[in-house]
């Protein structure tokens, strides 16, 4: 696989490699960009061989750390996008710890990822994603005070999914004013995908401001717990993305737009809270856009939960109303990329993508100008 000249390598200022012998540890760590302050991300832990399974057992574990690298690029870099469009003091970065969490995370196990997070002396923070959690992060910061979105702890500021929820929330009605020129959510037909903790905190959100909405999930105690604070129209899973609705928020996994889904969408707005929506970058974008649906780049409008966390970064006290500002600023920004997107001709995922690089580039420059 090349990797210096892969757009997933693009500019990353450092990748390393990390094992322990004693608890098993591979990871690696990602560090995108710290143009604009600390590279902040979460870490993956994944059994990237296990997909491969059907090959011998060598062959399985040298595309599964093929695909480690490629993820951990990939993310790292997503991470500084959305660092930047969401305004913060964040570089971007990410890590990916290789196996599978539940045979190997023990405290031990997560004190020697902190260990390797630590030889980085602050470049990249860590935080949770697909497959670590909260009590994980809890042990690896043991090692190192170079992790956050935890719990615990002065400046800790824990769950971060109320903010992401907001976040969806503001991006959605700027979402609607801008498609179809209605300034609140009267009325509006909103199609939620997976009510997990965001998917759940938006249903609240949306109901509060006059919007039907419609709800999946693959399971039956999180559409429950949804009917249980207001009214909603559940979907099959299947069935959910094809709705006839006005707002797709896709909430629970990526790659739900792709050539199969996307003929079958009748909304006029997609905009939700699931990571990397896109099969790929400035393809389903422009066929959506083609086909006159607004599309609001999921990096963009799902940044309310790393926002939040940048005063963790900075140990810093944790200001709600502060956040809460800060938060609402997603829908402005979304207007900026639909305007631009409008006036160019262009996909929304390609113009904030260009947007981000400007300000990462700009951050870039004054930094070395200073250093003169
Ligand atoms: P979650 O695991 O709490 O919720 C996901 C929900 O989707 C679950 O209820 C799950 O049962 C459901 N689901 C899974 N597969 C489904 C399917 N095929 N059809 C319908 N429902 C399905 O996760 P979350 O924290 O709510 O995050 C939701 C999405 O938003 C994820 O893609 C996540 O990466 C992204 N995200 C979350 C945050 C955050 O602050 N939690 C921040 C940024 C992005």
């Amino acid at each position: 696989m090349p990797v210096f000249d892969s757009r997933s390598f693009m500019d990353h200022e450092n990748v390393s490699f990390f094992s322990d012998a004693k608890t098993g540890l591979k990871a690696i760590i990602a560090v995108h960009s710290t143009a604009l302050g600390p590279a902040t991300g979460g870490t993956r832990f994944w059994d990237y061989a296990a997909i491969h399974k059907s090959a011998p057992s060598d062959v399985a574990q040298t595309r599964g750390e093929q695909d480690a690298v490629y993820d951990v690029l990939r993310l790292s870099r997503g991470m500084s996008y959305k660092n930047a469009m969401a305004g913060l003091r964040l570089g971007g970065g990410k890590s990916v710890i290789i196996g599978n969490p539940k045979k190997l995370a023990t405290d031990e196990f997560m004190q020697a990822f902190g260990r390797a997070v630590n030889t980085l002396g602050g470049a990249y923070y860590a935080a949770e994603d697909v497959g670590t959690s909260v009590p994980m992060l809890e042990a690896a910061a043991t090692a190192t005070p170079y992790v956050c979105g935890l719990d615990s702890g002065e400046h800790g500021t824990g769950d971060p999914s109320p903010h992401t929820a907001l976040g969806v929330f503001t991006g959605i009605q700027a979402s609607v004013r801008h498609k179809l020129g209605q300034n609140d959510l009267t009325g509006i037909k909103v199609a939620v995908q997976g009510v997990g903790h965001v998917g759940h905190a938006l249903v609240n959100h949306l109901r509060e401001a006059g919007a039907q909405v419609l709800i999946a999930d693959i399971v039956d105690a999180h559409i429950e717990a949804v009917l249980a604070d207001g009214p909603a129209t559940v979907v099959a899973p299947d069935a959910i993305h094809a709705a006839d609705c006005d707002v797709y928020a896709p909430c629970a996994l990526g790659g739900t737009l792709n050539p199969k889904s996307l003929p079958e969408i009748q909304a006029k707005i997609i905009a939700g809270a699931a990571n990397n929506q896109l099969e790929t970058e400035g393809v389903e974008d422009e066929a959506l856009r083609k086909r006159g649906i607004l599309y609001a780049p999921d990096y963009v409008i799902n940044a309310g939960g790393i926002t939040a966390i940048e005063t963790e970064v900075y140990k810093e006290p944790k200001n709600e109303a502060a956040t809460r500002t800060k938060v609402l600023r997603i829908g402005d920004t979304l207007t900026r990329i639909f305007e631009a997107s409008d006036k160019e001709g262009r996909p929304t995922g390609v113009i904030a993508n260009e947007m981000a690089e400007r300000i990462i580039s700009a951050a870039k420059e004054a930094k070395l100008k200073a250093a003169e």
